[in-house]
């Protein structure tokens, strides 16, 4: 048994065999080969090595959980041999003289985007599938071996780092935890794996070169640690712990339909932060009064171009339906630093958190920002949305997004397209916005405090990077009198004013955070009915 240490972002502890993702592995190299004959052989092989698979994989299936749930392996057989899938891959490999792998990956990116964008439930479903099929055609083509690592079993994760849309990207259904060597706290890794109620730990010193796929592992993430192969006693030990664990939940489940009120009377609103329309799930699970901040750049990141205004309005559309009335803030399009999209070819910057990204791209190229916009009064029809804005740092900047919102409306109204007027706010996460938070009170209707973003800012701390954890305090007073001036700001002004960062979500300073008059705390669904249960017993 051995047992490396670890920070724990989420409370929780999964055991199982362990999955490597080692560096590079999820990215596939673009290369020309003139030689396309030796390029569609190698195809032909892979593909015969995952039907190989498949068959085996099918026949331990069908024994341990029976026809019906086998007979998934059969379709990815059937799939494998599609001919439009087949000759997507090969006009690739001829006519544009690419290697196989960039080949097999953008046809499956392709289809899997097809199937997504189609109406049906049960197709828009096939895109996992696609991704399933063009990952071991992959695996395949690397010569790697599949036979030790049953992508149909659930596994823990061990990466030296995760992108956010490396995370996005993987199959959630089928991890158990995630474990990296890297990461923080409140980097994006983290915040989705906290979403997604999976337990995991950053900041794990471990050789992942020298780790096996399949080697049995258990993540307790609430020691904070990893044990390979561990003992059978441990093993005995987790079990009785997950079960307490899941005592704990169902507990506080019988929390859910309560108020988030004080004993004194004091109401706050509990929200959820969510990244994908999926995510609602989550926090319509755990009974989160509405959504206090959708991460809206997972809708572009992991893509091959900018989403259009169809496909973001039925996104916001649905999810704002989905949430039958309960408020659903969406915030504009923050990527840049550690959120990137290829497409969007953003420079490379010797300090990306200070650079170019979130409402400073929207501002400077109005035509992506405008699309969101109209996409987000579109879908207000169906529900009750609010729009928020990203590291804003000026008063200028503000009047500046209000130009744009009011030229987007003019158009709408002008081409007689549906539209609704909502509420928007902005976020405080730079310490100028906090320092001008008394005339910006005046130009918009909430605040919501990022804290992960302002205490990176305020103490001088990369949020990415996991050798600053010494100095790291998320408890540091300047951030604490930061929060209470915004609130006393916004107040004055007549404004709400919530929290959305990490630190939102800290039952130590759950009391202070009322006490301050916050009025409502945005955090990850599966720490709403913890917070519930805390706001429940303050005077
Ligand atoms: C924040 O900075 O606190 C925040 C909520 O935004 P993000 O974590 O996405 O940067
Ligand atoms: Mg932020």
């Amino acid at each position: 048994m051995e047992q490396i240490a670890g920070k724990a972002v989420y409370k929780g502890i999964a055991l199982g065999p362990i999955r490597v993702i080692k560096d590079g592995g999820c990215q596939v190299r673009r290369e020309r080969r003139k030689d396309t004959e030796a390029e569609l052989a190698r195809v032909k092989a892979a593909g015969e090595k995952a039907h190989e698979e498949l068959q085996r994989l099918y026949e331990k299936a069908l024994k341990e959980v029976g026809e019906n749930n086998a007979a998934v392996f059969l379709v990815h057989q059937m799939m494998l041999e599609d001919q439009d899938y087949l000759e997507s891959i090969e006009n690739i490999i001829c006519n544009e003289q690419m290697n196989a792998e960039y080949a097999v990956a953008v046809t499956g990116d392709n289809f899997a985007d097809m199937f997504a964008a189609m109406e049906d439930e049960y197709m828009q479903a096939r895109a996992a599938d696609v991704k399933d099929i063009t990952d071991r055609l992959l695996r395949c083509l690397g010569g790697q071996d599949g036979e030790d690592y049953d992508f149909s079993e659930p596994v823990i994760i061990v990466a030296r780092d995760l992108s956010p849309s490396e995370t996005v990207a993987l199959d959630k259904s089928r991890i158990l935890a995630f474990v990296t060597v890297e990461g923080s706290v409140t980097s994006h890794t983290a915040i989705l794996a906290r979403t997604m109620n999976i337990p995991a730990l950053i900041g794990v010193n471990i050789d992942i070169d020298l780790l096996k796929d399949g080697t049995e592992a258990l993540v307790d993430g609430f020691k904070g640690e990893l044990l390979l192969n561990p003992s059978e006693e441990r093993k005995i030990q987790a079990r009785a712990e997950m079960e307490k664990e899941a005592e704990t939940l169902a507990l506080l489940m019988t929390l859910k339909g309560k108020e988030d009120v004080t004993l004194s009377g004091r109401k706050v609103n509990l929200y959820a932060n969510i990244g994908s329309i999926s995510d609602l799930v989550y926090a319509l699970e755990n009974d989160a009064a509405g959504v206090g901040l959708f991460r809206s750049e997972f809708l572009y990141i992991g893509k091959k171009e900018l989403p259009d205004e169809e496909e973001q309005f039925a996104i916001y559309k649905q999810a704002a339906q989905n949430l039958a009335g309960r408020k659903l803030i969406v915030r504009t399009l923050d990527i840049g630093a550690d959120k990137q999209a290829e497409y969007l070819k953003l420079p490379a910057e010797e300090n990306p958190a200070l650079g170019y990204r979130a409402i400073r791209i929207c501002l400077t190229r109005p035509e992506i920002f405008k699309t969101q916009l109209r996409a987000l009064y579109r879908a207000a029809v169906y529900g009750n949305i609010s729009i928020m804005y990203p590291m804003i740092i000026s008063v200028e900047e503000v009047q500046a997004i209000r130009e744009i919102s009011a030229r987007v409306k003019a158009e709408l109204a002008a081409e007689q397209i549906p539209y609704r007027d909502v509420e928007e706010g902005i976020m405080i996460e730079t310490p100028a916005a906090v320092m001008i938070s008394d005339e910006l009170a005046g130009l918009v209707n909430f605040f919501s405090i990022g804290t992960n973003d302002l205490t990176q800012y305020t103490l001088a701390l990369d949020r990415q990077n996991a050798e600053l954890e010494p100095f790291f305090n998320p408890h540091h007073k300047a951030v604490l009198k930061m929060i209470r001036m915004v609130v006393e700001n916004g107040h004055k002004a007549g404004i709400w004013v919530g929290i959305c960062g990490e630190l939102g979500a800290d039952p130590l300073l759950t009391e202070e955070f009322v006490k301050m008059g916050v009025d409502e705390l945005s955090v990850a669904p599966s720490e709403i009915l913890r917070l519930r249960r805390i706001i429940r017993q303050l005077r």
